[in-house]
């Protein structure tokens, strides 16, 4: 047996879920599951990963029975509320080949992006309205030490014949992205941009369409290891030939994923419409943008006009629980609000009107990975994102259900899909130890902005990052969220 965590609902609702809740108000109140159920398969969690692996399974096999339980409602995790950048992995190329070799690091670095713009197409192909734009992301320098990160990732792509990166000169990427304070890029011409929510809800309206049955307000509490196992909710059982755990951070509750996956939070912070503003600065193009910083930002702007501006990795979860302040924004709020009024020094006097936050699943390695949970092969889960979900869960969800329909193709037999590749240290080593690195990535980003040499104890201190995170010579992409 085994005790899922609680899902805590954020007392105010991410600017792109009040706009879901605006068109969908009975969105938040569906009726529990109560009964006892029987699927062939059934998913827990009703983001992307949830979504796109029962979509993948009926794509693959339509008469398969299909169950989704979500504790709150489809979207309401990190799926509604991301930055909304959808980009694959062609920036974390020389990382895939070192790590799964060529031909593997090559597939999934292709595969990623195809998932790009197949997201593209299933939203023309299914009416689904989420703004997806493929605008490109500019990949961004806004401290000097950053320019050029991004050349070992267009050396690994054009020595493979891959021309994905469009070099830009620095004075028109500082005028693409509105500001000054950009120094230099590159864009990733195969990105993309959506409004993250509205995809959320339009997945979800179609895997009922094809004949997902979907159960919102409907946290499971436990997992039954048995054969079948069964997935309890406080009203409800349901034995499933299958159980797919798509619960992202809140994965760590259980134990063999606790020290795989460290619950980091992302938080964002938009502003009031400013569409003549936005001209004025000259952003005008669809590109979503992201610096180098080791805690990312990450902005793009939105269709009525506003700056939705983020900033990855500003807390971190002891003992893998997501407490509150995954899910409404405190004092960090301001620090994300700095940056934006760093970068974008001519918006000063334009006034924040939305701020929330949310769960990262931070892999040690940045990097997802897929399993079953000890001796339970019928339990499986897809976990690890690390800020960068929005692009791959489609793969994710590929990846699941292959698993899930046990068939012996590339996803099921990849190696991202053998469990953890790495472990962060026991806690409260790697809270407290995390904390005191944390201080330091943002005292060194304090520095780099500043141009000045850091202390030596903030280097030292910097040298403890996870390791698939240590700077862009690690590989990270910059868009990591
Ligand atoms: C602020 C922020 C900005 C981000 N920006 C970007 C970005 O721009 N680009 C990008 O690629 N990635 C970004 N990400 C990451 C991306 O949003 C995630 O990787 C992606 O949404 C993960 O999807 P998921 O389905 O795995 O998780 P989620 O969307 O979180 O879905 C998990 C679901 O499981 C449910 N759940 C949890 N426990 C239970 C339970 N016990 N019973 C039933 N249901 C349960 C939750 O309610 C939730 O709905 C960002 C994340 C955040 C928080």
């Amino acid at each position: 047996m085994s005790l899922l965590q609680p899902v805590n609902r954020a007392r105010r609702r991410a600017l792109w879920l009040q706009e879901v809740l605006a068109l969908e108000p009975e969105a938040e109140s569906g009726e529990p599951l109560t009964g006892s159920h029987r699927a062939d398969v059934c998913i827990v969690g009703g983001g992307y990963t949830g979504l796109w692996t029962a979509l993948h399974i009926k794509w693959l096999d339509p008469s398969v029975d299909v169950m989704l339980v979500e504790a709150d409602f489809c979207g309401a995790g990190a799926s509604g509320r991301n930055g909304g950048f959808v980009n694959g992995w062609w920036e974390k190329l020389p990382m895939l080949v070192e790590t799964y070799g060529e031909e593997e690091g090559v597939r999934l670095a292709r595969e990623s992006a195809a998932g790009v713009a197949a997201i593209g197409r299933v939203c023309a192909d299914y009416d689904i309205d989420a703004d997806y734009r493929a605008g490109g992301i500019l990949l961004t320098a806004t401290a000097p030490a950053h320019l050029g990160s991004w050349e070992e990732a267009i050396r690994a792509t054009r020595e493979r014949g891959f021309d994905v990166f469009e070099r830009l000169e620095p004075n028109e990427v500082a005028r693409r992205a509105g500001s000054p304070v950009h120094l230099g890029g590159v864009l990733d011409r195969t990105g993309a941009r959506v409004q993250p929510a509205l995809l959320a809800r339009g997945l979800r309206r179609v895997a009922v369409a094809h004949g997902v049955r979907i159960w919102e307000q409907s946290p499971v509490i436990e997992i039954v290891r048995g054969r079948p196992p069964v997935v309890r909710t406080p009203f409800a059982a349901v034995a499933a030939d299958k159980v797919v755990l798509a619960i992202n951070a809140w994965l760590a509750a259980l134990p063999e994923i606790r020290r795989a996956v460290l619950p980091m939070s992302s938080d964002m912070v938009a502003t009031a419409p400013i569409p003549e503003r936005l001209r004025e600065i000259g952003w005008t193009g669809d590109e979503a943008v992201a610096d180098e910083h080791m805690m990312v930002h990450y902005y793009r702007t939105t269709k009525d006009g506003r700056i939705a501006f983020g900033k990855g990795g500003c807390s971190h979860a002891y003992l893998g629980r997501i407490t509150r302040q995954f899910e409404d924004p405190g004092p960090r709020v301001a620090r994300t609000e700095r940056s934006f009024r760093r970068i974008y020094p001519a918006l000063a006097d334009v006034p924040i009107t939305h701020t929330w936050t949310g769960p990262i699943d931070r892999s040690e390695t940045n990097s997802l990975f897929f399993g079953h949970l000890d001796g339970n092969p019928d339990v499986i889960y897809g976990v690890g994102y690390s800020g960068n979900g929005v692009g791959p869960s489609y793969i994710g969800g590929r990846t699941l259900a292959s698993t899930a329909l046990e068939l012996r193709d590339e996803w099921q037999g990849s190696p991202i899909n053998r469990g953890p590749r790495s472990q962060y240290p026991p806690d409260p080593i790697r809270y407290f130890g995390g904390n005191l690195v944390r201080s330091a990535v943002l005292q060194k980003e304090s520095d780099l902005n500043a141009d000045r040499p850091s202390r030596p104890v903030v280097e030292l201190l910097n040298r403890f990052v996870p390791s698939g995170l240590r700077g862009p010579e690690a590989h990270g992409s910059a868009a990591d969220a």
